[in-house]
């Protein structure tokens, strides 16, 4: 969820996330036996000192390593999005663009459409090598990716022509909206730009996700009756399970109930099927259950819809204050000019950059509501920390409070443990992994 936050405002459509992924995972948990479940003490904090210990020097070192490389990327990525925003504005390209647009395109919503679709193409070229590394080299080099370089370029481009088709659309509805509301356009865009993100998670899973993963109803068996009943039995309304080959990409393991209405879905990713036992699973899509039954999904919206709003009444004072000191150089005639898109771009990216802390915290306060419910659901403490630890492989395991406050969309894995250490300290192991 975090990256696609980072990138002003075309990617706040980007609902998909093809993350390049190399080969079998390169990492291993200790593996236990029965015994050692059965010697686990039932005091939470030395229940998970437990497993914490489980995770080798060397893994825990990489995983180190390849989480806060990603701190400095987020700061690396934002800072180059300013330096494509500069040298849009203090350039005469950008509008050129504008002015032939609108000579060619007499529609100004097709114009301004047509001007921020080429704006995000010119962000993208301009910040291909960091993408590269970012999305390729450095996915190879920690043993997460699964895909050759043409297979990766390949979603690339497929990637942006979707993020320039709504990206572009979204930014010509949010300068029809800037004209046609004034002073009130931060509310109203904010309502505007909320909407696009609702329709882009409701049709996410039916026409873009498919492009990149192939989805197939999950084998018949016990597991996919069990997780059917779980489902149904939470008002998730679906019928089927589906496992999608998430291993083309990546190694990760990961699932989700995605969409929103009727396009809800129970999905799996392969890695998961592959990696987890049957009660890990159960513990997994528990929790991804709750999510749907607690609503989260539009809550975040809400969220979100709050934060941009604040974005976008903070963009209307820095950028009126910029505009009257910078406006005629820029060539920028006035707020609801698209020419001035590029600043928007980077005093918007700049608040979000700033509320990383708030929204990884509204993110990471819904993980941790849904882990508490998949825990009543499934009942399986054990498989929980079990699969936790594997997800290890990307995420630092165990950071210090404030970093994890600042950095974490999702609670740490010392504290996930730990929440389903103290679950099973009142109410028992449920069935050993
Ligand atoms: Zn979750």
């Amino acid at each position: 969820m975090q990256q696609r936050w980072r990138w002003a405002l075309g990617a706040a459509v980007l609902a998909i996330a093809g993350l390049a992924g190399a080969a079998e995972p390169s990492f291993q948990i200790t593996p236990v036996d029965d015994a050692w479940f059965k010697a686990l003490p039932m005091d939470p904090q030395a229940a998970t000192n437990a497993f914490m210990a489980r995770i080798p020097p060397e893994v825990q070192a990489r995983a180190n390593a390849y989480f806060e490389g990603g701190y400095w990327l987020q700061l690396w990525n934002f800072l180059l999005g300013l330096a494509v925003a500069a040298l849009l504005l203090f350039t005469p390209w950008s509008t050129r663009w504008r002015d032939a647009l609108r000579q060619r395109l007499r529609r100004p919503f097709l114009a301004d459409a047509a001007y921020g679709a080429l704006y995000l193409l010119a962000g993208t070229v301009l910040t291909l090598p960091l993408s590269l590394y970012q999305g390729f080299v450095r996915e190879r080099a920690y043993g997460l990716a699964t895909q050759d370089f043409g297979a990766w370029f390949g979603e690339q481009l497929m990637q942006t022509g979707i993020s320039l088709l709504l990206g572009g659309l979204a930014i010509g509805l949010l300068y029809a909206v800037l004209r046609a509301s004034g002073a009130r356009w931060w509310l109203w865009g904010a309502v505007a730009m909320t909407s696009v993100m609702a329709v882009t998670i409701a049709i996410g899973p039916v026409f873009i996700e498919p492009l990149f993963n192939t989805y197939k109803p999950m084998p018949e068996g016990l597991l996919k009756d069990q997780l059917l009943r779980m489902a149904q039995a939470n008002g998730v309304p679906v019928d089927n399970v589906l496992v999608f080959d998430a291993s083309r990409q990546s190694t990760r393991v990961s699932a989700n109930v995605a969409g929103l209405m009727g396009t809800a879905a129970v999905r799996l990713n392969d890695n998961l099927l592959n990696r987890a036992s049957p009660d890990e699973v159960v513990a997994v899509m528990a929790h991804e259950i709750g999510h749907y039954a607690l609503n989260h999904i539009p809550k975040m919206l809400l969220e979100f819809g709050v934060l941009i709003a604040a974005g976008f009444l903070f963009c209307d004072a820095v950028m009126r204050a910029l505009l009257a000191r910078w406006g005629t150089r820029w060539r920028i005639q006035g707020m609801a000019d698209v020419g001035g898109l590029p600043l928007l771009a980077a005093v918007f990216a700049t608040w979000m950059f700033l509320a990383t802390p708030l929204l990884n915290t509204i993110i990471r306060v819904h993980e941790v509501e849904a882990d508490l419910w998949g825990l009543n659901l499934a009942r399986e403490p054990l498989a929980e920390a079990e699969v936790l630890l594997k997800l290890v492989e990307y995420r630092k395991p165990d950071p210090g409070p404030i970093e994890e406050f600042i950095f974490f969309d999702h609670p740490s894995t010392r504290t996930r443990v730990f929440n389903a250490m103290q679950w099973r300290a009142q109410l028992g192991d449920g069935a050993e992994p």
